[in-house]
């Protein structure tokens, strides 16, 4: 799978195919953006690519060095991710021993760090020692959400990478050609904004059908019951993995509503399919008790690594904006 097959990323592509052409590489980059829009096999094509067998600037994903990487089993590849949820400091003085010698099969060292904003403190001041002075022939790729999740001073050190969001109708393309309906397959891309990962997870772990539960609640809770309130944290107290799925769901609810406020036409909402929900939740909402809630999920959502009650945040976000 050379570059070209990456798609839905043509800018970062792009950026670094012209990085590879002129040699003109970075010893640090950072990959930043939502989950499952494709960084990480961005970085690992990367990889591929400064240790192909057989092309330039390219990589054929058919040489040894290419399977290599692909296995992670290339001895100049090193790939690191957080241990039961964060990256530690073990992890990237072993990392740091390994790297000084000279690439053993290949052009370029290449250490991708997944995930790095669970980087603890420790770990990320390590790491930064390495980001200072690079050992030669290295290339070292952070993947994350959001720069502004990482040490400043860790970011400064890098080339920032951004990657976009991908378009709802490669999303839809791709759900359709492996058998979703289409009504399913717009919402899912709708409820996912842009990550095909969570569009994934959507389908797989059947949300759509909680979300109808989920709609009924918050719709009523905007109307001022509280056992409404109830029930949306219970929901989402069921099963701790969905808890992100209902965030998201609530983020675009609260979009959708904001839109619906400013007299957006229809078509541009997500959760299109249940108008007169909507229309219902708006009879109890201002522009800045919803601007309110938004905030908090924004904050809630972005201290979701950190593991703090979720069913806790979420009751408190309704109980102070009611
Ligand atoms: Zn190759």
């Amino acid at each position: 799978m050379p570059f070209d097959a990456i798609s839905g990323q043509q800018l970062p592509v792009r950026q670094l195919q012209t990085a590879l052409a002129s040699g003109h590489i970075a010893h640090a980059y950072l990959f930043s953006g939502i989950e499952g829009i494709g960084k990480c096999s961005t970085a690992i094509s990367l990889a591929k690519a400064l240790n192909c067998g057989r092309r330039e600037a390219d990589f054929c994903d058919d040489c040894l060095s290419c399977h290599k990487i692909e296995k992670r089993v290339h001895p100049d590849f090193f790939y690191i991710e957080p241990d039961k949820n964060v990256i530690r400091i073990e992890q990237v003085r072993d990392l740091q021993k390994k790297i000084i010698y000279k690439p053993m099969e290949g052009r370029r060292k290449v250490i991708i760090i997944d995930q790095a904003e669970k980087l603890n403190l420790h770990a990320a001041n390590c790491l930064l020692k390495t980001l200072e002075e690079p050992p030669d022939d290295t290339v070292i790729i952070l993947v994350a959400h959001a720069a502004m999740t990482l040490l400043p001073t860790i970011v400064s050190r890098c080339q920032r990478i951004r990657f976009a969001p991908l378009p709802a109708a490669a999303i839809i393309d791709f759900l359709l050609a492996r058998g979703a309906e289409p009504e399913e397959a717009r919402l899912a891309a709708a409820l996912a904004q842009g990550s095909l990962q969570r569009a994934l997870l959507l389908r797989e772990t059947d949300f759509l059908a909680k979300r109808e539960k989920l709609v009924q609640h918050v719709a009523g809770h905007a109307s001022g019951t509280s056992e409404s309130l109830f029930h949306l944290a219970k929901i989402a107290a069921e099963d701790p993995q969905e808890i992100p799925r209902v965030l998201e769901f609530l983020q675009t609810w609260y979009r959708d509503l904001v839109l619906l406020l400013e007299g957006f036409p229809e078509k541009k909402l997500y959760n299109q399919d249940v108008l007169d929900k909507l229309h219902e939740a708006l009879k109890s909402e201002t522009r800045q008790s919803i601007v309110q809630k938004q905030k908090k999920l924004q904050w809630i959502y972005a201290h979701g690594a950190f593991n703090i009650n979720y069913t806790m945040a979420l009751e408190s976000m309704f109980m102070q904006t009611a």
